[in-house]
């Protein structure tokens, strides 16, 4: 009998490099597999005639194999299996290629299922690679609804699909944590009915209950665990923060720029938040380059101006200097003592004589301590760490969205006073409807920047076949000739090669060597050494780099206003959201910004989806048809938004469902304000990781 802990290496059929490959998709449990869900479904649930059969279409016949032969392909070294496959009905010939392995495993005579797609033309057709499977009532891979799940290199579908169920037949699963009156209040099934259903539903009624129940369940939960965020907030009381209009008017005019009416509207909303005795639980959001950095730097004079700390934290190190080095710069009028505080970094400055030292970090951890320090910016080791403030008022988050109740209670503690609650301001790219959010959140306020800064032109993005990529590289080098710069992204390419080292690897020699071997080309990658990393972006935005090759590390954030052409590698393998915010780093001057798509690849599906970027320029827009073209789930190379990172199987687009369940949870939370009938939720509530 297996439990949710077993540890996949402990599953027959699982050797060690299968056991790794898994890893990667951060499959490492029973738990973790059985909540593996498939992305979408084949339905081979219908059997046909082999009489009936028409090329061309993707069918599933019942027969008796027959003539079941291997041999060597004359042009291409390749190994081919062929057979027939007969019914009552007629027979049908089957081809593989390079699967000798099937001769092992399937025998003439034997009874089997196919199911897959039939090529050839009116006369002559056949099946090309299908599934097969031994007759039986309880398929996994033919003869029914198939799930097909996202995968990584070395993993095929046929395995995950053993593996899962193999694990549903020999697991007892935990009792259902949703009582009987929900389930029939709202018309849920059981939950371990869900989860067998899920991946192998026996038709689609089946399967949309299955996934109702699950979506349910997970947006109960975060309802849930909202409610108790919000509880514990309601208590809490956080420092008043004046409003120093003199100093902040210093900071707008010493800018080179004027703030937007949005920024302007933003900035007062928040400072107006921070005046409270309660804390500030607000949202910024604003597309990529509308300036959100200035934004929340006037808060942050602020709460430093009345004798108050300041978190800032982002999500990676790259982010963490560029916020380091831009505040520095934005708070040049005014005293402030700010610390750069990484895992492998620690810097001060202060900003009247603007001056960077290193420091170690026992050292920058004291000064903290003793409030010499007004700002530390970092990523999340700066509320994980041993980090002690001394009076902590504001915590900012870029780029990063939910914060538990576990954060919040880390943040108190460490805040120097644990009586007040920091005030809170979250800052993202990632747009989600009003509406939407406030019954995400209820209590949580949002701003909006709605307009990009004066001057900002539409990226012109252009869709461009590989055998064209030699213009765009003159173009590119016209304009470095004018003065400007430019990044060239690259994806991953082998599965294996996990953070895209080596393709980037490969493209920055080829450039640097054979196309634009006068230019000076840069190298940036997340494998880099974190100074690695910060002298690139040094010489980048120095202008001493021309072109930046890169992964897609520079996704968020990254700021180089000079740079105004972007070539993106095989950008069929992005999702268009990505892609936005990718475009978003060339968008952030007056200079007419280019972006170039590659792709080697395309089908009609994603030149249509391609084509919206070329077409459309906002991010909200983008992401809803991203979620519509590619679904959601946990789909292997993409990243879901920060939002709904810990859904499985919820997303934006269950609108009704999230209403429907904000009603269960403000029920279930009246009749038991202290949540006893539902002990997992606050377990998982103090789990919840930012990360
Ligand atoms: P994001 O919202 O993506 O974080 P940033 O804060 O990094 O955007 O700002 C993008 C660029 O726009 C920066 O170079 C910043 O200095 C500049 N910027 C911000 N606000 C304005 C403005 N009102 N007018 C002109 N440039 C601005
Ligand atoms: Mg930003």
């Amino acid at each position: 009998m297996l439990n949710l802990e077993t540890k996949v290496e402990e599953l027959t059929s699982v050797g060690k490099t299968a056991a790794s490959h898994l890893k990667r998709l951060g499959i490492e449990t029973v738990a973790h597999l059985i909540a593996w869900y498939p992305f979408r479904y084949d339905d081979f649930s219908q059997l046909k005639d082999i009489r009936d059969l028409k090329a061309g279409e993707i069918a599933t016949v019942q027969g008796k194999i027959e003539l079941l032969a291997t041999k060597r392909s004359p042009r291409k070294k390749m190994m081919i299996t062929e057979c027939f496959l007969s019914d009552d009905t007629g027979s049908i010939k089957a081809i593989w290629f390079g699967q000798k392995y099937i001769t092992k495993v399937l025998e003439n005579n034997d009874s089997v299922f196919f199911s897959g797609k039939i090529d050839g033309d009116l006369f002559d057709h056949y099946f090309q690679n299908p599934s097969f499977e031994k007759v039986s009532d309880d398929t996994a891979h033919t003869a029914r609804i198939v799930p097909i799940y996202p995968l990584t290199y070395g993993l095929t579908q046929k395995q995950i699909r053993f593996l899962v169920k193999h694990s549903l037949v020999n697991i007892k699963l935990n009792e259902d944590w949703l009582g009987e009156d929900i389930k029939k209040e709202y018309n849920l099934i059981d939950l371990d009915q869900a989860i067998h259903n899920i991946h192998f539903p026996d038709d689609l009624k089946e399967l949309y209950k299955a996934k109702r129940r699950l979506k349910f369940g997970e947006l109960l939960e975060f309802h849930l665990q909202n409610y108790l965020v919000k509880k514990d907030l309601e208590k809490a009381l956080a420092i008043p923060l004046t409003f120093n209009e003199l100093e902040t008017k210093k900071i707008v005019n010493s800018l080179g720029f004027t703030l937007t009416d949005a920024q302007k509207k933003c900035t007062w909303q928040i400072l107006q938040d921070m005046t409270l005795k309660k804390p500030m639980n607000r949202l910024l959001e604003g597309d990529v380059g509308s300036g959100k950095t200035v934004v929340a730097a006037l808060p942050i004079a602020n709460a430093a101006l009345n004798g108050y700390q300041t978190a800032l934290l982002a999500p990676t190190e790259i982010l963490a200097f560029q916020h380091f080095e831009s505040l520095k710069e934005i708070f040049k009028t005014v005293d402030l003592n700010i610390a750069l505080l990484t895992r492998t970094k620690q810097l001060i400055t202060n900003t009247k004589n603007q001056e960077v030292e290193k420091i170690t970090k026992g050292k920058l951890l004291k000064k903290i301590n003793s409030k010499e320090i007004d700002l530390v910016i970092g990523t999340h080791a700066v509320i994980q760490d041993k980090v002690e403030f001394n009076n902590l008022a504001l915590v900012i988050i870029d780029e990063q969205h939910r914060f538990g109740v576990a954060q919040r209670k880390a943040i108190r503690d460490k805040s120097g006073d644990k009586n007040t609650t920091p005030h809170l301001l979250s800052m993202t790219a990632t747009p989600i409807p009003r509406t939407l959010a406030l019954t995400l959140y209820g209590d949580l306020d949002i701003s909006i920047i709605n307009e990009l800064p004066p001057g900002r032109k539409k990226p012109e993005t252009t869709l461009v076949d590989k055998r064209d990529r030699n213009k765009s590289y003159k173009f590119i080098e016209q304009e470095i000739l004018k003065g400007r710069q430019a990044f060239v992204i690259c994806p991953l390419i082998d599965e294996s090669d996990k953070l895209g080292v080596k393709a980037v690897t490969e493209e920055y020699k080829r450039l640097s060597e054979k196309v634009f071997p006068n230019l000076k080309v840069g190298l940036l990658h997340g494998k880099l050494k974190t100074q690695a990393k910060e002298d690139v972006m040094k010489e980048m935005s120095e202008n001493k780099i021309n072109i930046l090759v890169a992964t897609s590390v520079i996704e968020v954030g990254v700021n180089i206003p000079n740079a105004n052409v972007m070539i993106i590698e095989s950008a069929e393998r992005f999702g268009l959201a990505q892609l936005h915010q990718f475009r978003g780093r060339i968008n952030r001057s007056t200079h007419q910004a280019y972006c170039y798509l590659f792709s080697d690849n395309i089908n009609e599906k994603t030149f249509t989806r391609l084509k919206t970027l070329t077409e459309c320029f906002d991010g909200f827009k983008l992401a809803e048809v991203d979620l519509k073209l590619r679904g959601s789930g946990n789909m292997s190379g993409t990243r879901q938004s920060g939002l709904f990172n810990n859904f499985r199987i919820a997303n934006f687009n269950d609108v009704e469902l999230i209403a429907e369940t904000k009603k269960a949870a403000d029920s279930i939370s009246t009749n038991d304000p202290q949540l006893i009938n539902y002990p997992e939720i606050k377990e998982a509530a103090k789990e919840i990781h930012p990360e």
